[in-house]
């Protein structure tokens, strides 16, 4: 499988890599549960696209079947132009000003297609929410501002230098209850002290214009609070994994989010990776017919015994929290499905004293709708990093599958050659290339996302502590 016939095969304007129908209708899914109108910018295939998909009528590049308007044409034009004037000029930001109710005459549907004509011949400001953007498409070159929360491991070695490769973002400031990280970070990164706020004072953020992005990279009982308290003070948010540590904590976080119009993703950094994107493929376009079985294990040995991870109040469990999430990821990304139905067993423990608050090691097994099965480990005592799957006509896997690369990957019919890319850099200019595009980030990473994730957890848990086939079609 080489690289060339690999990459023309992706669809690259899928906003979720499953088959077009299932596509289709999370699309329409979607916008109509948007109460926003939906404007596609002529510099945004991908919006273009997705309308072409659901409305026939609708082709990028030309106009939509059936007249505009006039009256409905012109009163965008002039919103949008107010809109974008008092934006630019006094930063007056006349969010929702421009909603389906402003515009009763036409069905939700009509007036897509309209509108969708319409901009391709009127620029818009308007950002996929319907709120008017920085007039970042009117930029060229603009980055938008990433503040980082919590200056752990994965924030100083991964993200900062990470974003010292970016494209569409750069390191504006940083959260920090270590006023010696808010030193060294300062000048390390030329970082403004305006731009750096601790846990107290971290809603101050709402007056920094510098700021347009919230990144969330706190111990996982912290994630909801922040992440909340980001979208109070308007920003985008992106929010470590796993997403929060209950399904409830995940539901308010996206209705913060929702409530103030702002954008959730979660640090899935692995659906912006290119050999990762190639077994989704592989999996959901069925190149070696359906997929069967998936073997989908990640874990390592952990070391300090007094860190944050082996608490459950801060961590929300042992290995599966941390790590086994990306052998969820990876059977579901894999398959294309939802599973079914979930078993689990917890293993023995090895060192009862440093695991007494979290499992240690952990098996569980998945059945998906088309019948295929999964069975992955995690485990904090030794390590492992694969995701296999065998399907009809061959087999396909990733190892390492799950780390900061470079991943490598094999399938029955020879290696996978893909570009090797940075993770995190990827990842953040991917989301952010969408937020300053306008566009609805694609659900694969979104909050949704994220609580899938963390239902299924909770789901693990409960069937390893009962010992139950827990059934997951609810
Ligand atoms: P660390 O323990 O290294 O860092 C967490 C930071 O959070 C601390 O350094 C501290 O920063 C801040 N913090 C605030 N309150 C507390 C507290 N009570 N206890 C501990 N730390 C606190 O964790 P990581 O950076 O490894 O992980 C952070 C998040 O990122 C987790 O959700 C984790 O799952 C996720 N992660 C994701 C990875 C990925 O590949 N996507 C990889 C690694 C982690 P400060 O001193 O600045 O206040």
């Amino acid at each position: 499988m080489n690289a060339s016939s690999s990459t023309t095969a992706i669809d690259s304007t899928l906003p979720f890599p499953i088959s077009p129908c299932k596509v289709d209708e999370q699309v329409i899914a979607d916008y109509q549960t948007n109460d926003h109108v939906l404007i596609p910018q002529p510099d945004n295939p991908n919006r273009l696209a997705d309308l072409a998909r659901w409305m026939p009528g609708v082709k990028p590049g030309q106009p939509a079947a059936g007249d505009l308007n006039p009256v409905v044409k012109w009163q965008l034009l002039a919103i949008e132009r107010v809109k974008a004037w008092l934006w630019g000029l006094f930063g007056i930001n006349l969010s929702r000003c421009y909603t389906m109710t402003n515009l009763t005459t036409q069905s939700r549907r009509r007036f897509l297609m309209n509108a969708g004509a319409s901009a391709l011949a009127i620029p818009t400001l308007t950002d996929a929410l319907g709120r008017p953007i920085q007039s970042d498409s009117a930029q060229p070159g603009r980055k938008l501002g990433i503040a980082l929360v919590g200056l752990g491991y994965y924030s100083k070695n991964l993200l900062a230098p990470a974003l010292q490769q970016t494209t569409n973002c750069r390191l504006a400031g940083i959260v920090t209850g270590t006023p010696a990280k808010a030193e060294e970070w300062m000048k390390k990164y030329d970082i403004p002290k305006g731009n750096v706020y601790d846990y107290k004072n971290f809603d101050r953020i709402i007056d920094n214009k510098d700021i347009d992005v919230v990144y969330v990279v706190l111990p996982n009982s912290m994630h909801r609070e922040f992440v909340v308290r980001a979208a109070q003070a308007g920003k985008h948010v992106i929010c470590e994994k796993p997403m929060a540590i209950t399904p409830a904590d995940c539901q308010a976080m996206i209705d913060a989010c929702k409530k103030a119009d702002r954008q959730l993703a979660i640090g899935y950094r692995l659906h912006y990776e290119p050999f990762t994107q190639e077994v989704m493929r592989l999996g959901q376009q069925k190149v070696f017919g359906p997929v069967r079985f998936v073997e989908a294990s990640d874990a390592f040995k952990i070391g300090d015994p007094t860190q944050w991870r082996l608490k459950k109040s801060m961590a929300g469990g042992g290995a599966l929290m941390d790590v086994g999430i990306y052998a969820i990821q990876g059977a579901r990304y894999v398959t294309g499905e939802e599973p079914i139905s979930v078993t689990a067993q917890f293993s023995p423990k090895t060192d009862p004293q440093k695991f007494k608050d979290v499992e240690e090691t952990l098996f569980w097994q998945f059945q998906f709708p088309s019948g295929a099965v999964s069975n992955s480990t995690t485990s904090y005592t030794a390590g492992v990093e694969r995701l296999y799957a065998s399907c009809q006509d061959g087999w396909f896997e990733l190892s390492p599958a799950f780390g900061y690369g470079p991943l490598k990957g094999r399938t029955s019919k020879g290696p996978i050659e893909m570009p090797v890319v940075n993770h995190q850099a990827a990842h953040m200019d991917g989301v952010c290339k969408d937020l300053l595009a306008g566009n609805k980030l694609p659900n694969h990473v979104t909050g949704e996302e994220g609580l899938r994730d963390v239902k299924l957890l909770q789901a693990i848990y409960r069937a390893a502590e009962t010992g139950r086939k827990i059934d997951l079609k609810g």
